[in-house]
């Protein structure tokens, strides 16, 4: 009789998974919308800060909002075409040209709306709103028609970009089958 020694190598691996798990924030985050908004009215209070001599909030007028508007055309995006361009009124011009990048009126729109709110949030009154004025509307309403123009985009509705689906199902098929 021989004693098998039973080599039981019982070598429980206990390995406590230790997954990082992403608690969920119980603090709900500002939506995008107000953070924007918050970030706009910001950068609004400086620019009126930078001017000189500075303009108190209290002064301000749809001229100070004017200018601010005018002031953030160097930093846009959207190229408008001036009238001597070869390009004018093309929607897809072939080739670069000089002519200056400026706020697109959507954007410029949509902020004048966030401030005006944020204006009224902050203790203003919409009677003395220098966003609400008539000016903001001829203005931004002739910014709307003169990129309308030079850039040949019609307004009345915006072109979605949505079609930008991935034609690879049975790619997305395998990595479904290797998820489960
Ligand atoms: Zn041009």
């Amino acid at each position: 009789m021989s004693t098998q020694i039973q080599n039981v190598s019982s070598h429980h691996g206990s390995s406590s998974s230790s997954l990082s798990q992403h608690p969920p924030s119980n603090h709900q985050p500002l939506s995008r919308y107000e953070s924007q908004k918050r970030r706009d009215w910001n950068t609004f209070g400086q620019y009126l800060k930078n001017q000189s001599p500075p303009v108190a909030l209290s002064q301000c007028n749809f001229n100070h909002v004017l200018d601010f508007l005018r002031y953030l055309d160097q930093f846009g995006k959207t190229k408008v075409h001036l009238h001597g361009c070869i390009f004018f009124g093309q929607p897809t011009p072939p080739a670069p040209c000089a002519c200056p990048l400026r706020q697109a009126w959507g954007s410029l729109d949509a902020l004048i709306g966030r401030l005006r709110a944020a204006y009224e949030e902050h203790g203003g009154s919409p009677e003395t709103n220098p966003f609400g004025g008539g000016a903001i509307r001829v203005y931004l309403r002739e910014v709307k028609e003169c990129q309308a123009k030079a850039r040949g985009i019609p307004y009345k509705k915006k072109k979605k970009k949505r079609n930008t689906i991935i034609k690879g199902t049975q790619s997305a098929k395998d990595i479904e089958q290797q998820a489960s």
